[in-house]
């Protein structure tokens, strides 16, 4: 994952130095408005240790608590400052970083199949990069092998790797389509995300009910027959 100079030098300003008002925060935050196809990422994310890192964010959000007026001294919030530190960089945004990207080998694809194989109702959890609370949802893989495969697990570990980051929905669907194409080494990769947002859910409009849908067609997915035959497959419910 190459990083890009396309972090804010400073909290309210963009790539342009330009100064974005609290109510274009407040815009790019609730459209979900993406300014990147690549997460955007400091050159030097990685200097710093990851134990460093928990360190320095614990004592931040023991500011923030603070600054709350909660009692860090109660037994309950006491060790709640590590436990959100721990949580950011060892689970949910530990797939930040590229040396947290599994490993995927390629196998011959021996039993010459030649249709496409879908990979359907991966869960996974993610968390919306404007406000920091999660999306949840269902991820839908397909792709026609070029003569390579990789083990079906592989495909979760991908959807999860690229979850792992502050997120907006339309580049996570962009980047687990294009890895797997690269992957794959084929065109031929299609990506379903169907999610619930709950910046959307539990704040602002409080829609609880609605979900976004996203896709990414490469290669022969692109043609209306694959693109078809592809939803009919996610349409079909086997009993288990
Ligand atoms: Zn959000």
């Amino acid at each position: 994952m190459k990083q890009k100079e396309t972090m804010l030098n400073t909290p309210h300003k963009n790539a342009l130095n330009i100064e974005l008002s609290d109510i274009m925060i407040d815009e790019i935050g609730d459209n979900h408005i993406s300014t990147s196809i690549d997460t955007p990422m400091r050159a030097d994310a990685f200097d710093m240790s990851d134990s460093d890192k928990i360190k320095a964010i614990e004592k931040h959000f023991e500011s923030i608590m603070d600054i709350m007026g909660l009692d860090r001294a109660d037994d309950s919030l006491k060790g709640t400052p590590h436990r959100v530190a721990k949580m950011y960089i060892k689970e949910i945004f530990q797939g930040l970083n590229p040396a947290n990207k599994p490993k995927m080998a390629l196998f011959e694809n021996k039993y010459k199949y030649q249709e496409m194989l879908v990979e359907k109702n991966i869960s996974f959890y993610s968390t919306c990069e404007h406000h920091f609370v999660p999306i949840i949802g269902k991820a839908h893989l397909a792709y026609i092998s070029s003569g390579k495969v990789i083990g079906l697990s592989k495909l979760n570990r991908l959807v999860e790797y690229f979850a792992k980051r502050p997120q907006v929905q339309e580049r996570l669907t962009n980047q687990i389509g294009t890895d797997l194409q690269k992957i794959l080494e084929t065109n031929d990769v299609a990506v379903i995300i169907d999610a619930k947002h709950l910046c959307v859910a539990s704040r602002g409009v409080e829609d609880d009910t609605s979900s976004t849908i996203t896709a990414f067609y490469g290669g022969v997915f692109k043609t209306e027959d694959k693109k078809n035959e592809f939803l009919k497959y996610l349409s079909f419910t086997t009993e288990f």
